[in-house]
């Protein structure tokens, strides 16, 4: 769990003003959803928070520490999960150990017996662990980004970001990967925040929502303030 605070966020490249002066705060364990048409700053937004993109201006803490960069307790899921084809659910979910370098861990220890547990626990969460052993080129689109999720869970994250987690994926496939995120974020406690552009996957699964356009936060406010053209 972890608290967010970004302040007076603004991010440029060159003319174009990705964010503009967004701020908002979210105490611990909630899950938020992020909506927007494409180009309104959502990914700009949780590559900030993610220490990936230095903002313009603004700031942005965690637990009232201030962020300079990556850190190990924030985990992303992107819509291109970018996991190893060749490998199999297990091995993919192992390699989010990786990503954990805080506790003086090398390489030759990546693949430790705890790791090891941490990766089952994670393709379990996700309801792969009967497919552990597949290769990853074998399962379906869906059953990959399951997979990205267990590797984001296996980094043991206090944070988790999910950039267009389902966008590339058909509309019951997409319902039930929001399901395992929204689950898993559950029952770790995670605080999250997740982009999305289907209003209707907003409406099922979001706690909080942030409506983003043209760079400001537009809205920000919870289930009963929703209203139909958020
Ligand atoms: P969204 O995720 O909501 O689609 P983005 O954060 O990707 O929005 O983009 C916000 C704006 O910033 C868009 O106009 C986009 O073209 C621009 N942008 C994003 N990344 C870059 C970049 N690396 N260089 C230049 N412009 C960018
Ligand atoms: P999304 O809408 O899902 O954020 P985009 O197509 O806007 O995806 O962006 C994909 C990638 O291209 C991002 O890494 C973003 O930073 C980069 N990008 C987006 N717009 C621009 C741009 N105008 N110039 C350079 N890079 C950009």
């Amino acid at each position: 769990m972890s608290t967010i605070k970004v302040e007076n966020l603004s991010k440029s490249y060159g003319d174009v003003q990705a964010l503009r002066d967004v701020s908002f705060e979210i105490p611990d364990g909630e899950f938020v959803v992020i909506l927007g048409e494409s180009g309104a700053g959502k990914s700009t937004l949780l590559r900030c928070l993610n220490g990936l993109t230095q903002p313009t201006s603004g700031s942005i803490s965690i637990d009232a520490e201030e962020i300079t960069g990556p850190r190990d307790d924030v985990a992303m899921i992107f819509q291109q999960h970018y996991i190893i084809e060749q490998m199999s659910a297990y091995g993919n979910a192992l390699t989010g150990s990786l990503n954990r370098t805080s506790f003086g861990r090398s390489l030759l220890q990546w693949n430790d017996r705890e790791d090891k547990l941490a990766a089952l626990e994670a393709l379990d969460t996700v309801g792969l662990l009967d497919e552990a052993g597949q290769q990853a080129s074998q399962m379906s689109g869906g059953q990959q980004q399951r997979v990205g999720i267990a590797r984001a869970l296996v980094q043991l994250p206090n944070l988790l970001l999910a950039d267009e987690p389902v966008a590339s994926l058909d509309p019951a496939s997409a319902e039930s990967v929001m399901g395992y995120i929204r689950d898993a974020a559950d029952e770790r406690n995670l605080t999250t925040l997740a982009s999305l552009h289907q209003v209707n996957l907003a409406r099922e699964f979001g706690e909080r929502f942030l409506g983003m356009k043209d760079g400001r936060l537009v809205f920000d406010g919870y289930r009963e303030d929703l209203t139909i053209d958020v």
